[in-house]
């Protein structure tokens, strides 16, 4: 595996404490936050003093999310869910992504399900006020869900009438993954690109180094178990600490089975997949979330070059094959 993996929780956490978008100059090293897709964006470049740059990978964030957005009228995915099973045509880039997601939904056997949006509508769980459904009521959503409605031919997709899409398991992937080529292209030597804790690392820093991106602990914000040193990897992790509703004393959280239309129950807090490219971490730690520990690090462990770090709910770490042997612990972090 590549051996240089990363630490970032300090400043993912640094991150998400900060909000609008304020430039900080440091030697060649620019920073920005921006909150867009719906969590706090943060860009830094190397090697470069070109605030331009920085601008220009916001403009991209913000275009796609003017078209992958599933709530932003106007967007690919919201015609898509207004179209009463008529086609519709999307840009190159939707299509790409809903190809990515349907080949995801198919390796996964539809425990990522990019049709889930009537359940994750029905629970809203970021809501002000979110509610347990009643069965009822997930049963008719979970009626309306099933990847196998969505039909993809070029640049025109056709769901079936009554279904609905959310790409929310993937799309931060996919555009990380874009802004790594725009600062490729844009000729930066290095970027950290963390799109709400889907990190993506681009290069190396100035003196060489690989970037240190950290694992967050579970329910304990600014606090982390373990880092990564990695360079040209993404660090993606999906868990339940971050949104999520508490009744009756179990929580709610939102990644969804799409077997039950309920919030998955299993003994996992958080999934982190390190993967050549962000899509592929983004979709898998949703998958990995969903299929759990045996399940999940059986297709890791099946795939060349991606690993998982599993954080299980009694306080374990459980690791596919070659990802223990470069985790940092926090004890050698300083
Ligand atoms: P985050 O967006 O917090 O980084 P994930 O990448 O795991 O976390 O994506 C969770 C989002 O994906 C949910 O908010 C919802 O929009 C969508 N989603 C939930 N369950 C599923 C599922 N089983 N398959 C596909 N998408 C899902
Ligand atoms: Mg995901």
């Amino acid at each position: 595996m590549r051996k240089k993996l990363i630490c970032a929780l300090a400043l993912i956490f640094a991150c998400t404490a900060l909000g609008a978008c304020s430039p900080q100059k440091n030697d060649s090293r620019l920073t920005r936050h921006g909150e867009m897709l719906n969590t706090v964006v943060t860009l830094t470049t190397y090697g470069t003093d070109d605030e331009a740059i920085l601008d220009g990978a916001f403009e991209l964030c913000a275009e796609y999310e003017a078209i992958l957005s599933r709530t932003a009228e106007g967007s690919d995915i919201y015609r898509i869910n207004h179209s009463g099973g008529e086609p519709v045509a999307i840009s190159d880039a939707t299509a790409e992504l809903i190809g990515l997601a349907l080949d995801y939904a198919e390796l996964s056997g539809g425990a990522f399900d990019p049709s889930i949006e009537p359940i994750v509508s029905l629970w809203d769980i970021t809501s002000e006020s979110p509610r347990v459904p009643g069965d009822d009521e997930i049963n008719q959503a979970l009626s309306r869900v099933d990847w196998r409605g969505i039909t993809l031919e070029g640049n025109t997709v056709t769901l079936r009438p009554g279904m609905s899409m959310d790409l929310g398991a993937i799309a931060k992937g996919y555009i990380a993954d874009r802004l790594r080529d725009y600062f490729s292209d844009a000729g930066v030597t290095g970027a950290l690109i963390n799109l709400g804790g889907n990190v993506l690392t681009y290069g190396k820093k100035p003196d060489g180094s690989p970037f240190t991106v950290g694992v967050q602990k579970p329910f304990a914000s600014n606090e982390v178990i373990g880092a990564y040193r990695i360079s040209d990897m993404a660090l993606t992790t999906s868990g339940i600490y971050e949104r999520y509703f508490e009744q009756d004393g179990a929580i709610y959280h939102h990644i969804m089975d799409p077997k039950t239309g309920r919030p998955v129950q299993n003994d996992v807090y958080s999934v982190t997949i390190l993967s050549p490219h962000s899509v592929d971490g983004d979709a898998l730690s949703t998958i990995c979330f969903v299929l759990g520990a045996d399940d999940g690090l059986a297709l890791i462990n099946s795939m060349d070059g991606i690993y998982a770090v599993y954080c299980m709910a009694d306080g374990s770490l459980i690791f596919s094959e070659g990802a223990e042997a470069e985790w940092i612990d926090k004890s050698r972090l300083q």
